[in-house]
């Protein structure tokens, strides 16, 4: 679904040139659950922004769903994004003027859905995420661990093609990680295709396969020293 060649990142800042990415050769299947894994500053929110179609490579092609991105114009970029793709991030961004109800509903406005159809998507999303009875609360006097349930919800109403996470466990206890990560298991079991960037073994042992990130490369495999 997603193929990278060569992929490079340089951040220019002034007279500083910093390479945030170098030689990204990754190819992320349908179906997959991918945890990009690393130290921080190694690269990870980084490398989500490219997979993602929000930010374009210094250099290299990304290929997503057969089509070549990283050259394309960024209307036509941020079309595709709208279309395929979902994110979750740390720092939880739901608007605090909706109701929960209302938030999971956002993505499917831009999709010309009848209200019933709306309706019975948001219904089951906050049936599966047992949140249907803070249907008419609105998000900012939820806990964290609620907020973060309630991204997702948002982030599967537009059934993407894939859904991108960045640290989504950051600000939850290693309780509601586990909870948390279990639905994206479940998700994952039901055919979602998700990559999610983490710096916590923990967190990424959740995954099937894992690329590590360090440094700005994939390392093929922990060396020892000695
Ligand atoms: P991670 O998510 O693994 O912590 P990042 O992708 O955020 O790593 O950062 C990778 C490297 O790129 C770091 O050295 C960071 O300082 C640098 N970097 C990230 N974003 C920017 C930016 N907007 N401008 C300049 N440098 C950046
Ligand atoms: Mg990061």
């Amino acid at each position: 679904m997603i193929h990278t060649r060569n992929i490079q990142k340089v951040y220019q800042r002034g007279e500083h040139a910093r390479q945030a990415l170098q030689n990204i050769n990754i190819d992320i299947e349908e179906g997959e659950y991918v945890v990009v894994s690393g130290p921080s500053g190694s690269g990870k929110t980084t490398l989500l922004g490219l997979l993602s179609l929000v930010d374009v490579p210094s250099g290299g092609e990304i290929y997503f769903k057969g089509t070549e991105v990283a050259h394309m114009s960024e209307s036509r970029r941020n079309k595709l994004r709208r279309k395929h793709i979902a994110v979750v991030f740390e720092h939880i961004h739901l608007i605090d003027e909706l109701t929960v109800f209302e938030n999971i509903e956002m993505p499917l406005l831009y999709i010309s859905y009848s209200r019933k159809k709306r309706r019975r998507i948001v219904e089951e999303l906050m049936e599966r995420f047992r949140l249907t009875h803070l249907r008419r609360q609105y998000p900012g006097r939820l806990d964290d661990f609620i907020q973060q349930k309630i991204a997702l919800a948002r982030a599967c109403s537009s059934s993407p093609d894939v859904i991108f996470a960045d640290e989504p466990t950051g600000r939850l206890n290693s309780t509601e990680s586990d909870e948390f990560l279990d639905l994206f298991r479940e998700l994952n079991e039901a055919g979602q295709t998700i990559v999610m960037a983490t710096h916590s073994s923990d967190a990424a042992r959740h995954g099937q396969r894992i690329i590590p990130l360090y440094d700005g490369h994939v390392v093929s495999r922990v060396t020892e020293p000695g």
